[in-house]
């Protein structure tokens, strides 16, 4: 009998085989695209709520195959972080983040955000690396800011904490990300400094229905002292919610789409790590 309850499972099985030739596979090239330095950069704005100012930019990954695939970021990020490559990747987005605010016609108040996994900040020497990068670059530290999941935090707390902490000594801000997602501990506020709080897209897509509970988030974040950034902000309907809510900064398709960096092409190899 017990021989026949498993047998409904060997469908899974063969689509577990092709899960994990897949992940072996992007793992292959992804390591190869790093090597050829073929990740790109994404920029998406982030918008004072109250002129439509822009405060600075997010950097996402941006994978393209040679043959044109598109790779979406949840997924090569998650086989980077579960290999070595999250570190190379980290890098060179750092590179091309910093990079693509020295670009002639950026205004010296824009900053930019770079999303950090909890695997770089469980490394002891992270930040010694990053403020190495902000130097090479010549860009001053508190125009980047450096978003962080509670997961990323909470995992390897005593390291994660430590270069955060000293990152946020020389000038870099740290902000919360997808805040009200999952568990958000309140505790995690106290414990480090951040300067931003990134509302989670989910809760202002519910909060339309709702706004109880977003409101409350929002309440608690801007309590601790940090900026408060919405993101998810899809239509004119969530903006004025954002602006009778007082939530100072947003992101989101309404305001502005991620787009790609373009540098010109040989001095990217000769530069990044
Ligand atoms: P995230 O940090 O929460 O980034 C926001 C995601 O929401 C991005 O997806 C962005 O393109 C998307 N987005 C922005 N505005 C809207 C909107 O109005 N509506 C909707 N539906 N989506 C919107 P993306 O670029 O696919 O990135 C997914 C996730 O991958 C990011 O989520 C982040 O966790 C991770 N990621 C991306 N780049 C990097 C990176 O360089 N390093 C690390 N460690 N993670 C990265
Ligand atoms: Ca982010
Ligand atoms: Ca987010
Ligand atoms: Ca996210």
């Amino acid at each position: 009998a017990a021989k026949h309850a498993l047998q409904p499972l060997a469908p899974f099985r063969a689509e577990y085989r092709q899960a994990i030739e897949r992940r072996t596979d992007l793992e292959q090239h992804l390591r190869v695209a790093l090597q050829r330095h073929e990740l790109r950069v994404a920029l998406q704005p982030i918008l004072h709520v109250h002129d439509l100012q822009v405060m600075g930019y997010e950097a996402l990954a941006r994978w393209i195959r040679p043959d044109g695939q598109f790779v979406s970021p949840a997924e090569f990020i998650a086989v980077a972080e579960s290999t070595d490559l999250i570190h190379p990747l980290g890098r060179q987005m750092a590179h091309l983040a910093l990079r693509a605010l020295t670009r002639p016609g950026v205004p010296e108040h824009t900053c930019v955000t770079i999303n950090v996994s909890a695997v770089q900040l469980g490394r002891a020497h992270y930040h010694e690396e990053l403020t190495a990068q902000l130097r090479a670059a010549n860009v001053p530290p508190n125009r980047l800011i450096l978003e962080v999941t509670e997961s990323a935090v909470i995992n390897d707390q005593p390291t994660a904490r430590r270069n955060l902490l000293a990152l946020a000594e020389t000038g870099v801000h740290i902000a919360l990300d997808d805040f009200g997602h999952g568990y958000s501990s309140l505790k995690l506020l106290q414990m480090l400094p951040f300067t931003i709080v990134k509302i989670d897209a989910e809760l202002m897509r519910s909060g339309m229905r709702d706004p109880t509970f977003l409101r409350a988030i929002i309440q608690v974040a801007s309590a601790t002292g940090a900026s408060v950034v919405a993101e998810g902000v899809e239509t004119d309907e969530q903006l004025r919610t954002l602006r009778d809510l007082n939530v100072p900064l947003a992101q989101g398709y309404l305001l502005g789409r991620p787009q790609l960096v373009e540098f010109p092409p040989d001095t990217l190899t000769k530069e990044a790590p």
